[in-house]
């Protein structure tokens, strides 16, 4: 039995037990794939077989009775065959051509909204945030929902020059792919940690505190009755490390931390080699619930590259194209001395980057 067949229980069972029959007879010869409209994608194989997707938008974190509506949808079309993609799409896998307008009305009468694909906006990646981590300086899935909410126009349409993919990470660790994004959100702290030392004592063990700081910053603190630490704030880079060790040491500074946007990054090989994002905003403070400063920042950019790129531009091309000051100028972005990395500086410190510049 397939019981007396596992080898272990631990992890998940083989990805190949979920593919649909016609995704498992193809494998590793499929042809080609084209989209058929926003959100429809069609993939066909070397034997002629084919299978459609519909792509449509979920919230990311999805309620019990959302999920079971999904899987019932799929029951009722795709013999239940679906899939998130890693941009916390979902997306439809019909095997059966007939079944594709039944399914595309359905979803319409639901309210589902498909898109996410080609010249489009699709879901944001993004990483933890409050809730979940310890180390961000921003909020994750307020940011993203914010700002998607009023990118939604470009999600279920392909009215921009290319695909454009926007990513959050809520801290410099970059969980998130912000290094090569289009549009990167990136939570930034401004400060070093914050020591209780009455907990501290109480709390952390004081070599494993000291040996978790990559940059040797911190040191015991000079005054032994106190048994605690000191941070050498000029080697300080705010990575969080030491409040992985030491919950005395917390990071986050509600006035202190914010948003600072990238822009031109991409992981594609196609027309230009992969590029990294670089820095566009240095700081937007934290405005929660909605952010609207940075959603106003965000939707100015994607405005701007809409009407100014070449059909198949990233932004990334388009800002190579035109220039970095013109790039700024457009989007009435000011220039400061925070967008100039100064390695001289790294002789004597590790502080070269922005966030260090305030
Ligand atoms: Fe945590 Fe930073 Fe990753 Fe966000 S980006 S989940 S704060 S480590
Ligand atoms: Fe060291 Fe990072 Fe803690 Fe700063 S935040 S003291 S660099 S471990």
């Amino acid at each position: 039995s397939e019981e007396a067949e596992r080898i272990t229980d631990i992890g998940p069972p083989h990805y190949s037990k979920f593919l649909p029959p016609v995704v498992k007879d193809n494998y590793g010869k499929w042809k080609y794939h084209e989209i058929l409209e926003p959100g429809i994608l069609r993939h066909v194989a070397e034997s002629g077989d084919e299978i459609f997707s519909i792509r449509v938008a979920s919230p990311r974190i999805l309620t019990t009775l959302q999920a079971r509506d999904l899987a019932e949808i799929s029951d009722k079309y795709c013999e239940g065959f679906m899939r998130f993609t890693s941009r916390h799409n979902f997306e439809f896998l019909v095997s059966d051509k007939s079944k594709l307008e039944p399914l595309k009305a359905e979803l319409a009468q639901r309210g589902i909204p498909k898109g996410g694909t080609g010249h489009s906006i699709t879901n944001i990646v993004h990483t933890q945030g409050w809730i979940h981590c310890h180390t961000p300086a921003i909020d994750a899935s307020g940011v993203v929902k914010a700002v998607m909410d009023d990118l939604f126009e470009y999600f279920g349409s392909h009215q921009l020059p290319a695909q454009l993919r926007i990513s959050l990470a809520c801290c410099l660790n970059m969980c998130g792919a912000v290094h090569c994004s289009d549009i990167a959100i990136l939570g930034v702290h401004r400060t070093p940690p914050h020591i209780a030392h009455d907990k501290l004592r109480h709390l952390c063990e004081i070599p494993t505190t000291i040996a978790s700081c990559p940059t040797g910053a911190i040191r015991p603190h000079p005054d032994k009755s106190i048994k605690s630490v000191v941070v050498n704030e000029e080697r300080c880079m705010y990575c969080g490390n030491c409040y992985t060790m030491c919950p005395a040491m917390p990071l986050f500074d509600a006035e202190k931390g914010g948003v600072a946007l990238l822009v031109g990054g991409k992981v594609s090989n196609a027309v230009n080699p992969p590029m990294f994002s670089r820095l566009a905003v240095p700081y937007i403070p934290n405005n929660p619930p909605r952010w609207p400063e940075t959603v106003q920042a965000i939707r100015k950019i994607v405005i701007k590259y809409a009407e100014g790129a070449n059909k198949w531009e990233r932004v990334g091309e388009w800002i190579q194209r035109i220039g970095w000051e013109k790039f700024f100028e457009v989007c009435d972005i000011p220039f400061t001395f925070q967008h100039i990395d100064d390695y001289r500086w790294a002789y004597d410190t590790y502080r070269t980057s922005m966030h260090f510049k305030f």
